[in-house]
């Protein structure tokens, strides 16, 4: 056999694979942007040896498959995939292409869409009554998920009458699940002892096609209707756009962020707008899709095997990538609570370079199964951490390494605990690791706002034992400020005026600047509300701090047992007495309220 021959039988073969993964079993082993490249590189070489295009490859079929559990529903009007561009260069080519095609230079009006992550259906309305759901399926024949549709409270069972309803018409649209539903879902299941889901496109499919739609009841799903497959009498308009804002009237959900362009410049400032908000819609989008606004226009253009010629989905950038963990570190938090850290063989996600990702706790190196050397999915979505969502077990190398819990702190070598799922590095501020977030939290801008002092300062005034505890910064002198790197006489002084400013501060700031286990700002500011100095706070029992509003159990006596260390009482005593002489005003100081005004 040639060798492009072998190439494009393999390639074929890990494509079919990856659909059965995605499509039946809702479980995808490798992030989007990979099945995309993998069909990409079938399409070339499938264009370089035509004689060997079969019918059934998958560069020629739509991807979904139908399970044998549910009823078939057979499309009269076949439900396709889109075509994909990943750049601007690949919408000129495609918007020549079209005025070519017409034979017309002028701008085609386009409808551009939210290009929905979720999964498509078709909905059949008789007389005005949701008779029959179905999903997508191959494209021809789909899935009868009737009572699974009716279960999703947005979709109508009746639409609104009107005057122009059609005898029978079938809205298409994607059903899909918004990203805190999905954080929800699988917060409950985690519970539950369940599967969880990889993402929300995979919790929507899998909550779809439920035998029980009791099930599917459950589940938090939401529906835009995007189209229109068969219509009978056909009373809709000639524009799509205008027959979207049609359905709404009927009753039918679809996206508000839709827009009719004229002409490419249109089409990328509304795509560029998409990117931007990308992470404010409260659910997955992959794309952007432009679609021909006519109707006429769209019959001239007409099909190709799988996808209509008169639209195109514009992929946004990846959120998702495969990366090779090279090792993983062991990191120690401000409470000593010990942080699995995956280093990881640099990536571009979704515009930002992703090298460190968390791995939560021993449970999470579990749960994922994960070993060094492996190849991970790791995605980043919006301005959020990123995270490993999965490993792609077939990539592991034979010379893969466990990953091995450590039994001493890796700062302090102090023997571990374990604390339910979390090890913890019991030796407080003995550990620098500790003492240097410790002070990070002090200077922190909730905290006391001790402007200047950032992390590389902090790091070699615990490293040289310059600081030991909060108290010592106020110990500094422009001297020992001088001798640290890269620090001269205007900054040394500029530091110093910094941590003179910020003795006069207000009880909440001082409380979340001790850095309490589990006190947050917004945990400090409640319970300084109720007391109304800090010796008062420093004697309370658990019973009146438990009775403070939204303080629990938990907080409560972390708050109790923090002012009962001596170690803590003396750093206390030492920041509130003179020389230092920190001031804790019940609200802000009005020399503060002062300085804002300016
Ligand atoms: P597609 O998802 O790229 O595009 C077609 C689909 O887009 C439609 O069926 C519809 O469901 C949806 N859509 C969302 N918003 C829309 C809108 N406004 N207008 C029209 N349609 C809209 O195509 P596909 O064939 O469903 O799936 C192929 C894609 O699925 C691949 O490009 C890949 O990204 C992904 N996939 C991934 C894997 C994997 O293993 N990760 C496997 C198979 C497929």
């Amino acid at each position: 056999m040639e060798q492009i021959e072998q190439q494009i039988i393999n390639l074929r073969e890990k494509l079919q694979y990856w659909e059965y993964l995605y499509y039946l079993k809702n479980s995808p082993e490798v992030p989007d942007i990979e099945y995309d490249l993998v069909m990409a590189e079938l399409r070339l070489l499938e264009s370089k040896r035509p004689d060997l295009l079969t019918v059934d490859s998958p560069s020629q079929r739509v991807g979904g498959k139908v399970q044998n559990k549910f009823f078939q529903v057979r499309h009269k009007v076949p439900m396709l995939s889109l075509d994909n561009i990943f750049d601007k260069s690949g919408f000129m080519i495609f918007d020549q292409r079209l005025r070519n095609r017409l034979k017309s230079n002028n701008d085609i009006v386009y409808c551009c869409e939210l290009k929905l992550d979720g999964l498509a259906v078709s909905i059949l309305y008789n007389r005005g009554v949701l008779v029959r759901a179905a999903t997508r399926g191959d494209g021809n024949t789909g899935e009868n998920i009737t009572a699974n549709i009716r279960t999703i409270s947005t979709i109508p069972l009746r639409l609104k009458n009107d005057d122009n309803l059609p005898r029978l018409i079938e809205i298409r649209g994607e059903v899909f699940m918004s990203k805190t539903g999905f954080m929800q879902l699988n917060t409950r299941s985690k519970k539950e002892g369940n599967k969880l889901f990889a993402n929300p496109r995979n919790a929507a499919a899998g909550s779809l096609r439920q035998l029980d739609p009791a099930i599917t009841a459950c589940r938090p799903l939401m529906f835009y209707c995007y189209g229109v497959g068969l219509v009978t009498p056909n009373v809709l308009s000639d524009s799509h756009w205008e027959q979207l804002q049609q359905f709404k009237n009927w009753g039918i959900p679809i996206s508000t962020y839709s827009s009719r362009c004229t002409g490419s410049t249109e089409v990328l400032d509304f795509y560029q707008k998409v990117n931007n908000n990308r992470s404010s819609f409260g659910f997955d989008i992959d794309g952007v899709v432009i679609k021909v606004d006519s109707l006429r226009l769209q019959h001239h253009l007409g099909f190709i095997t799988r996808a209509p010629r008169w639209a195109i989905a514009y992929k946004l950038p990846a959120q998702e990538q495969l990366t090779q963990i090279k090792k993983v570190e062991f990191q120690v938090g401000r409470t000593g609570i010990i942080t699995p850290v995956a280093r990881l063989n640099p990536i571009l996600v979704s515009g930002a370079i992703v090298s460190n990702a968390t791995l939560h706790n021993i449970n999470e190196v579990k749960r994922l199964g994960i070993m060094i050397g492996d190849t991970v999915i790791v995605r980043r979505s919006g301005n959020v951490i990123p995270q490993i969502i999965g490993i792609v077990s077939s990539k592991r190398p034979e010379n893969a390494l466990q990953i091995v819990f450590p039994s001493q702190c890796p700062i302090c070598c102090s023997k571990l605990e374990h604390s339910n799922i979390m090890l913890r590095c019991p030796a407080g501020l003995v550990c620098a690791a500790q003492r240097k977030e410790a002070i990070k939290r002090f200077v922190s801008r909730l905290a006391m706002n001790i402007d200047g002092i950032g992390d590389k300062i902090i790091n070699q005034l615990v490293n040289s034992n310059l600081v030991t505890n909060p108290a010592d910064l106020f110990r500094l002198n422009a001297d020992i400020l001088m001798n640290l790197e890269r620090i001269g006489p205007i900054l040394a002084n500029k530091l110093l005026h910094s941590l003179k400013k910020s003795k006069k501060t207000t009880l909440a700031r001082f409380l979340y600047a001790l850095g309490i286990c589990e006190v947050g700002y917004a945990t400090a500011v409640n319970i300084a509300a109720s007391y109304n100095t800090l010796d008062i706070l420093i004697t309370a029992d658990i019973k009146s701090l438990k009775a403070i509003s939204n303080i629990g159990p938990v907080v409560a006596t972390n708050v109790y047992n923090f002012f009962t260390k001596s170690y803590n009482l003396n750093v206390i005593q030492d920041l509130l007495s003179p020389p230092i002489g920190i001031r804790c005003y019940k609200s802000k100081p009005a020399y503060l309220e002062h300085c804002k005004k300016k």
